[in-house]
């Protein structure tokens, strides 16, 4: 369905837990992480019933997301369901990678169509300060692994000034290495994102222009959501960028969130006003559950507006893994 700016909304992210075996320094607090009660966590029941009614409205695409979602029991057999919605052309999963080659068979297995693995460094002393985990090796494997099936890999990296900025050409040679879409993503002033220095597109497009010489602008689409990709001298893959603080993207946004705790939000940067979950707790029917999506989709704010002061008691505050990035 469209919103009240004629934008046609048709893709929804999922954010299955809160939880995460990870604690990336500008996602997680690294001491006194305050989860949700089991309690207040969407049940895969309510997740489906949600992905039903939404597909009645005209969205045909899911992301699973987190919190880490592999870290979430039953994420595989949840997907698998998904899979089956009539109207749901896609299910995809967003992944730190940790547990992504022990689960790669049943994902495969339950029809996943597209996996994106969150990796900003290829050094596993700067992925242990990054992260706060020594999971490296256990994510190229699951890597190696996943580019082998058959399922579309992409690779998303968060150019950061001082962390690595010197390995952003060898985070694109992934690209050249395998046939897989490496994207680097602008760190946004949300939570812990604040306390960090991302690097402007351009500044990365120069890096790479100068190890890997022309880029091209990539023509036609090639996922979900806004990224803009570019063509390398014989890369497999493609390279992308999603800029959403420097090259706003807002008027094409076709997205909504779901959180851990159920809180419908049409917008990632401005707190959502509904819980679904407590509405379906309290019985309310289909065609209600419809409406209130319906209802929120209409209402989408036109800009996420990162930097508007003036806005800034409406604005989000939970950290990212808490909203499913
Ligand atoms: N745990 C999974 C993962 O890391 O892929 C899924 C959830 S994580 C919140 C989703 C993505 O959000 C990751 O790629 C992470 O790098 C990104 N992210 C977290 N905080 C961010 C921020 N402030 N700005 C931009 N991206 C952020
Ligand atoms: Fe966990 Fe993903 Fe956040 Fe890292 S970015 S702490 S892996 S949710």
């Amino acid at each position: 369905m469209r919103d009240q700016y004629q934008r046609e909304i048709d893709y929804v992210r999922i954010s299955v837990t809160d939880r995460c075996n990870f604690r990336c320094r500008y996602c997680m607090p690294r001491e006194g992480v305050k989860f949700a009660d089991r309690s207040e966590i969407m049940t895969c029941e309510e997740i489906l019933r949600f992905c039903r009614a939404v597909s009645g409205i005209g969205i045909h695409k899911v992301k699973i997301t987190g919190g880490e979602p592999l870290v979430r029991r039953g994420v595989c057999d949840l997907i698998r369901e998904i899979r089956r919605i009539p109207g749901i052309e896609s299910v995809t999963l967003t992944t730190n990678g940790m547990l992504l080659g022990e689960y790669l068979p049943a994902l495969e297995d339950a029809g996943l169509t597209g996996i994106n693995v969150s990796l900003d460094t290829l050094n596993t002393v700067k992925f242990r300060r990054i992260t706060g985990t020594d999971g490296f090796s256990e994510v190229w494997k699951g890597i190696c692994k996943a580019v082998k099936t058959s399922i579309p890999v992409k690779i998303n990296c968060i150019p950061m000034r001082e962390w690595n900025e010197d390995e952003l050409a060898d985070m694109a040679f992934l690209a050249k290495q395998f046939p897989v879409m490496v994207r680097f993503i602008e760190m946004m002033p949300m939570g812990k994102g604040r306390d960090y220095t991302g690097i402007p597109q351009e500044e990365v497009k120069d890096i790479l222009r100068k190890r890997f010489g022309k880029m091209a602008a990539a023509k036609g689409r090639f996922g979900n959501g806004p990224a803009v990709y570019y063509e390398l001298s014989d890369f497999q893959g493609k390279v992308g960028f999603i800029s959403a603080v420097s090259h706003e993207f807002c008027g094409a946004c076709n997205r909504i969130r779901l959180t851990a705790d159920g809180i419908l939000k049409p917008c990632l940067n401005y707190a959502g006003r509904v819980n679904l979950r407590q509405e379906m707790r309290s019985g309310i029917t289909d065609q209600e559950l419809r409406y209130l999506v319906k209802e929120a989709i209409y209402w989408k704010p036109r800009r996420h507006g990162f930097g508007d002061e003036a806005e800034e008691e409406i604005k989000e505050k939970r950290r990212m893994a808490g909203i499913g990035g």
